[in-house]
């Protein structure tokens, strides 16, 4: 091991310091460790569910059309999956997929300053 190897930056993984669920539960807005705010609909959270009962294991296929997702689909719930993930319960009470802060911050976008 060269002495380059301990001076190389590390990766750093992100995380976000704050998450808030919208006052009408239709939007996430979350914070990073990077000083980034992004905001992600509550109905696209729903739509892009990484859980097996809405990805098939096997082929990575999406078990329902995202369109049949119905617009006002809310976020009832916001809980913590260790420091690496969040779960939500959604509207339909679906609450099995584990988000992780890396996939969120890939499915929100730039919050509008
Ligand atoms: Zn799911």
């Amino acid at each position: 091991m060269s002495i380059w190897d301990s001076v190389k930056p590390k990766k750093k993984s992100i995380t976000a310091t704050a998450v808030v669920l919208s006052k009408g539960q239709n939007e996430l807005t979350l914070t990073w460790s990077d000083g980034t705010t992004t905001a992600v609909a509550t109905r696209r959270l729903r739509q892009y569910c990484p859980c097996a009962g809405c990805v098939e294991e096997w082929s990575g296929k999406r078990t329902f059309e995202v369109e049949t997702i119905p617009q006002d689909m809310k976020v009832i719930e916001v809980n913590s999956v260790g420091n690496y993930a969040l779960s939500f319960t959604f509207g339909d009470l679906h609450n099995t997929g584990i988000f992780r802060w890396e996939y969120l911050k890939d499915l929100s976008t730039a919050a509008p300053a």
